[in-house]
């Protein structure tokens, strides 16, 4: 049925806009501080504005930023210093 794949489909773009997102996004935890536990309005923030705790790790090799609980980097699987 064609209604059927259309709604697959449909399925499939919201799946890899939410994938897309969460790149982007470097807050863990949902939304809040992992130190101060505060809620932090701007998604794509890179410090905490109330502790400045550190949400962003930055790849030495390529300098992607990631979020800070990753470890290795996805692009050239370079270890992550914090
Ligand atoms: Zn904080
Ligand atoms: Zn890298």
């Amino acid at each position: 049925m064609g209604l059927l794949s259309d709604i697959v489909k449909m399925f499939e773009n919201m799946f890899n806009k939410s994938v897309k997102g969460s790149v982007e996004n470097f807050i863990t935890n949902n939304g809040k501080c992992p130190k101060c536990k505060k809620k932090i309005a701007n998604k794509k923030a890179k410090h905490c504005p109330n502790c400045g705790f550190k949400l962003v790790v930055t790849c030495n090799k390529c300098k992607k930023e990631h979020p800070h609980t990753a470890k290795y980097c996805e692009i050239c699987g370079g270890r992550l210093r914090k």
